[in-house]
């Protein structure tokens, strides 16, 4: 037998150096235009394995060097490294009311966004036909080095992460619909599906508010409910089989409606955007409208008192999450971020009175920072995943 000296795949070096090698590429992904000299101190590896590391990255055409702007300065500069903009993934974000898909590139780049409208929830079949035609077209609008290296679905639904499917999304009105199984198929790319605020919780934790922070709960809230996650020691809460942070569907006190879930006063049938927009004598608002909605109507009797019943039945729950889970941070997306922002300092001081004290005393709240970008961005990361552990298990798919 003939021995060689250069590692198998599976030895503890080739772990090791995969392992270093997808630590250097999710740095870069999510700081692009990173110096080696910072890659270096992120990481804790040495600079000569950083160098080697990089040029791999270059080589397997996931990363590129651009060599620093001469300055006057002493010493070797530092080239800095960029995520290639030719690797993207296809976002997909169905909703009752729009589907909106777009194209996103590493570093939380999004190239391209549309938005179809529906009148009424859309099938799981028109949402895949309308994916595939974005798709098609989008290919044949962007440049042939291209790479579609995967789908991430953020959907407003329970989803069982083992097979991507859909359990129940109440506002579409799917129940047990194979929705990663029936993409993967017409699309010809993996997909990977998920909740819709979990989605948001990943986003915010690699790009926004939630950036370096280890222990978060992420709260969302949108027009078809209250959604969460949570970060614990740096881990997306799962769950035996996905569900985990569930928050919109724990229980507040004082609350008596009945939930689509099955259970009474939840948080989300509590604090909603459809009882704040009665308040506000409107029937929708767009998202982005909302701040600038509150602040007008903020002297209105009405508006104020919905505002502090939602913020007191809000401060409640998360004293709850903060008993719970100890965060570092709560963030606040979608309509409870634009609550927040209307009146931070009630949310605040209710939180603090209706807390642990001094669980509370060392966790802060703050509001979502991705905006319309959310969902595109955090079904993005779902896409991006694999590639990032191991970045040189995949093939370039150049052409395609
Ligand atoms: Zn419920």
């Amino acid at each position: 037998m003939s021995r060689t000296l250069a590692p198998g795949r599976g030895s503890r070096l080739d772990a090791t150096r995969q392992h270093n090698l997808s630590t250097i590429f999710t740095t870069v992904h999510h700081h692009p235009g990173v110096s080696r000299a910072e890659l270096t101190r992120l990481t804790g590896l040495n600079r000569s394995t950083v160098g080697a590391l990089v040029a791999e990255l270059a080589e397997l055409g996931l990363a590129r060097e651009v060599a620093p702007a001469q300055h006057a300065t002493r010493g070797r500069p530092s080239p800095h490294v960029y995520p290639r903009a030719e690797v993207v993934a296809l976002a997909i974000n169905p909703d009752f009311d729009a589907l909106v898909i777009g194209l996103v590139g590493l570093g939380g780049t999004v190239y391209k966004r549309e938005r179809h409208p529906w009148k009424g929830a859309p099938s799981v079949a028109e949402t895949v036909e309308v994916a595939a035609a974005v798709l098609e077209r989008l290919r044949a609008e962007t440049t042939p080095t291209t790479w579609v290296v995967g789908v991430g679905v953020a959907v407003p639904a329970l989803v069982r992460s083992d097979d991507s499917s859909i359990v129940r999304a109440v506002h579409l009105d799917w129940t047990e619909e194979p929705l990663g199984g029936i993409l993967s198929e017409a699309l010809g790319l993996p997909v990977v599906v998920r909740n819709d605020a979990r989605v948001g919780t990943i986003a915010e934790t690699v790009f926004g508010a939630g950036r370096g922070v280890r222990d978060l709960v992420y709260l969302n809230g949108s027009p078809s409910g209250v959604g969460g996650g949570a970060i614990v020691e740096g881990i997306t809460l799962r769950g035996q089989d996905g569900f985990g942070g569930e928050m919109g569907h724990t229980a507040v006190a004082g609350g008596r409606e009945q939930c689509h879930c099955g259970r009474r006063g939840c948080l989300e049938t509590e604090v909603s955007l459809e009882r704040l927009l009665a308040a506000l004598g409107r029937d929708s608002v767009d998202p982005r409208d909302l701040d600038d909605e509150l602040a007008q109507t903020a002297a209105n009797p009405r508006v104020r008192a919905e505002i502090q019943r939602q913020m007191t039945v809000l401060a409640g729950a998360i004293g709850n999450f903060i008993s719970i889970f100890n965060p570092e941070l709560v963030i606040l997306g979608g309509f409870l971020g634009s609550l927040y922002t209307a009146a931070p300092q009630m949310l605040d001081s209710a939180v603090a009175r209706d807390s642990f004290a001094q669980i509370s005393a060392s966790a802060r709240i703050e509001r979502a920072q991705l905006g319309s970008r959310l969902l595109l961005v955090g079904a993005a990361e779902l896409a991006f995943f694999p590639l990032l552990r191991d970045p040189a298990a995949h093939e370039q798919g150049l052409t395609s």
